[in-house]
């Protein structure tokens, strides 16, 4: 079952089109990747799900509710940032906290929820640290956690990976696929990288100067291409 959907969105930047009909379904517990070349609308169709941008025209819906109005704050949606944008001065304790003081949570539990989200991303010990004392690798697992904290139905993630140095890269996929499959979140994640999607996802929806080219299993676009532009960006990676 269809548990974010977006139906017929537009989006202009003043007189630019950065969203053309756009039409996606994504299901319960699924890993999909936004794919296509910079400037073609990716983070545009991140952004609107998350509520930080609003279309012009069309729906989005979560768990069958059209929440176009409702704010992004009540959509129960975790965001991780491009290039993870930590508080610089907070410790890795109050960044993971943030989200959680903002709902007003009484602070034993704060504590509570942190230490869990400690040993989730593998890193007991580093709560006193800045953001600035820590490898590539646990900033971004500090930004998931951060995300997470209040236990959204759905994590938005843009470009995640694209920060980190290619052995570092690898080890976190794969941490975050486990991740996402132990705690049976919907996710969508960034990406201009077709190895990346193809390796990580469940499903690739393929975006191109503003629209969705075609959306499916890795295998589905690999094998049965439905425009040359899928056909070649797809296939110049296998
Ligand atoms: P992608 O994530 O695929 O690189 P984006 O969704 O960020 O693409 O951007 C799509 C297009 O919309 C780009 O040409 C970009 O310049 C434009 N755009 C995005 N956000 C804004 C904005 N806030 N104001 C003006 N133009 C924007």
């Amino acid at each position: 079952m269809a548990y974010v959907e977006l139906h017929n969105i537009n989006k202009h930047f003043k007189k630019f089109h950065a969203s053309k009909d756009i039409n996606i379904s994504i299901e319960k517990g699924k890993l999909v990747a936004l794919l296509g070349p910079s400037g073609s609308g990716k983070t545009t169709i991140l952004r609107m799900i998350a509520g930080l941008e609003q279309p012009d025209s069309g729906e989005i819906i979560i768990d069958g509710k059209v929440v176009n109005n409702v704010p992004g704050s009540e959509r129960g949606i975790g965001f991780v940032f491009q290039n993870y944008a930590l508080f610089r001065y907070m410790t890795v304790y109050d960044n993971i906290a943030f989200g959680l003081r903002v709902k007003k949570i009484p602070e034993d539990q704060i504590k509570e929820r942190v230490t869990e989200l400690l040993n989730l991303i593998n890193c007991q010990g580093l709560e006193k640290r800045f953001p600035s004392q820590l490898s590539g690798g646990q900033r971004q697992r500090v930004a998931f956690a951060r995300a997470l904290a209040p236990n959204p139905k759905i994590l938005l993630l843009d470009e995640p990976f694209a920060a980190i140095d290619a052995k570092v890269r690898l080890e976190l996929r794969t941490w975050l696929r486990e991740m996402i499959t132990k705690l049976n979140i919907t996710s969508v994640f960034v990406t201009h990288d077709q190895d990346e999607a193809i390796e990580v996802a469940d499903e690739i929806i393929v975006t191109n100067q503003g629209r969705v080219e075609q959306s499916g299993t890795p295998q589905e676009l690999y094998k049965n291409p439905l425009t040359p532009f899928v056909a070649q960006f797809i296939g110049n990676s296998v």
